[in-house]
């Protein structure tokens, strides 16, 4: 429901909702680090604009720290700390990149982050990174100083066609993805991805999937979902 905000301007309450339970599910899903630092935005439909959290942590995000900026930046509606305002623009930056992303996610989930500190991709070393639209594994986006026009080139420039997650060398996770559920499940995919390849480093290090068996899993995974549910 929309409702007029102080401004006179249209406030899109459910979008707001929408977005703090986004980030409550974000801490949920554990890919996040200890102090629940990270970002999360929602494109508005048909407008050229996204609701971003603009709290200090995505734990008990108050729907009165959300505000709505323009994709040029400019915000709209609430409230923006320094901190959180120096990022705006790598979420911006994949929503004018990305026609068909609806949700950019950024977290310092730590075994990702590990990655990104270390400059060192995930490769393809778990399954799921193939079923799930990462068959090449997670770039690494070279540093800039976050939310930086350097930073944002590097994103692109790092940024493989149709894969929805990068990392962010020296500072942590980016995932840009259709819905908020998709990139939840990134989000963590990738964090999962990243602690069995710390883990396996201490006995002989993570193995790649074959190059031609990411695709298989891949197509296996998209005919268990075209037929739905079983049920006995
Ligand atoms: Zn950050």
């Amino acid at each position: 429901m929309s409702v007029a905000g102080v401004r006179g301007v249209v406030v899109d309450k459910e979008l707001i909702d929408q977005l703090v339970e986004v980030a409550q599910r974000v801490v949920a899903s554990g890919a996040i680090s200890a102090n629940g630092h990270g970002n999360v935005s929602l494109r508005v439909p048909g407008a050229h604009e996204m609701y971003f959290t603009a709290g200090p942590s995505l734990r008990n995000h108050a729907p009165s720290a959300v505000v709505r900026l323009g994709l040029d930046g400019t915000l709209l509606e609430g409230d923006l700390p320094p901190i959180q305002g120096a990022v705006v623009a790598m979420h911006t930056a994949m929503y004018e990149d990305h026609p068909d992303v609806g949700c950019v996610l950024h977290t310092h989930s730590p075994y990702a982050t590990a990655y990104a500190v270390a400059h060192r991709p995930i490769g393809c070393w778990v399954e799921a990174l193939a079923m799930f639209g990462l068959p090449t594994g997670v770039p690494v986006a070279e540093y800039g100083p976050r939310g930086s026009e350097q930073a944002v080139g590097n994103i692109r420039a790092a940024t493989i066609p149709g894969v929805p997650a990068v990392l962010l060398a020296n500072h942590g996770v980016l995932v840009f993805h259709r819905t908020p559920e998709l990139a939840i499940q990134v989000g963590s995919i990738v964090e999962e991805a990243a602690q069995a390849g710390i883990n396996a480093g201490s006995i002989g290090g993570p193995v790649e999937i074959p190059e031609e068996l990411r695709v298989a899993a891949f197509q296996r995974a998209m005919v268990f979902e075209s037929r739905g549910t079983a049920h006995a």
